[in-house]
């Protein structure tokens, strides 16, 4: 009977992965890969030789019906992402979605790993019993209703921005009204210019602004 595996990868630095889940790299016939270029520099690093297969968010059912063969012929597989959880963010919920509807008893086996929200919120000091998670947020349309919902959140708030947003996002909290809410702003986490700003909307504007804004970024608001 053959398996699906559902691997977290690292986040940036390339130690952050667990021994099983190099194990079942090893074993598994096929890696199912965001980008089979990121994912061949992780397995070139722990040599593993299993080769890769590409399914990224718009592959097509063509894509998915081999993936779904594979598994009828009785071949294990791993899906991970570019970084981090897959299905977080990142393409694999469709994905099982699909293959359970042609294989309702397939064995999908999650192999635990790092999450960037996650890695977040367990360094913010914030409560954590309660979080909501928005993923990345609309770039346009619906970006306000959501900001005002994050600043009326009486839960912690998490969410994903990108270099290019970052500021942008972070100057419209301060205009709807984000007060004296406590934030963490974490930048390219277990990276070498990891960097971690704490405070209200003005101190983390004044850091940002005058350092380096480039990488990746976990908002995490009171
Ligand atoms: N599946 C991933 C996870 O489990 O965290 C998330 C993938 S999502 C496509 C990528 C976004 O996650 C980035 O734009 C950034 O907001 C966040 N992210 C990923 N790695 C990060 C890191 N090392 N430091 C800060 N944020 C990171």
């Amino acid at each position: 009977m053959s398996k699906l595996y559902i691997i977290g990868t690292p986040i940036g630095n390339l130690e952050d992965i667990t021994l099983r889940a190099l194990r079942i790299l090893k074993d598994v016939d096929f890696v199912l890969c965001e980008d089979t270029r990121v994912t061949r520099v992780l397995l070139n690093k722990y040599e593993i030789k299993t080769p890769t297969i590409s399914y990224f968010q718009h592959s097509g059912l063509a894509k998915v019906n081999q993936i779904i063969d594979l598994l009828k012929q009785g071949k294990n597989l791993a899906l991970v992402s570019d970084a981090g959880t897959p299905g977080i963010s990142d393409p694999g919920n469709k994905l099982i979605e699909l293959v359970l509807k042609e294989l309702p008893d397939l064995k999908i086996e999650p192999i635990p790993g790092p999450c960037a929200a996650i890695a977040a919120l367990s360094i913010s000091g914030l409560p954590t019993d309660k979080f909501v998670f928005y993923g990345f947020l609309p770039h346009k349309k619906g970006k306000e209703k959501i900001l005002k919902e994050i600043i009326g959140n009486k839960f912690t708030s998490v969410f994903y921005e990108s270099t290019h947003r970052i500021l942008k996002t972070l100057e419209k909290l301060k205009d709807l009204g984000i007060g004296d809410k406590q934030m963490v702003v974490c930048r390219e986490l277990t990276k070498k210019f990891e960097t971690v700003y704490r405070g209200n909307i003005d101190e983390i504007l004044t850091e940002l602004e005058n350092d380096t804004i480039k990488g990746e970024f976990v908002v995490v608001i009171s």
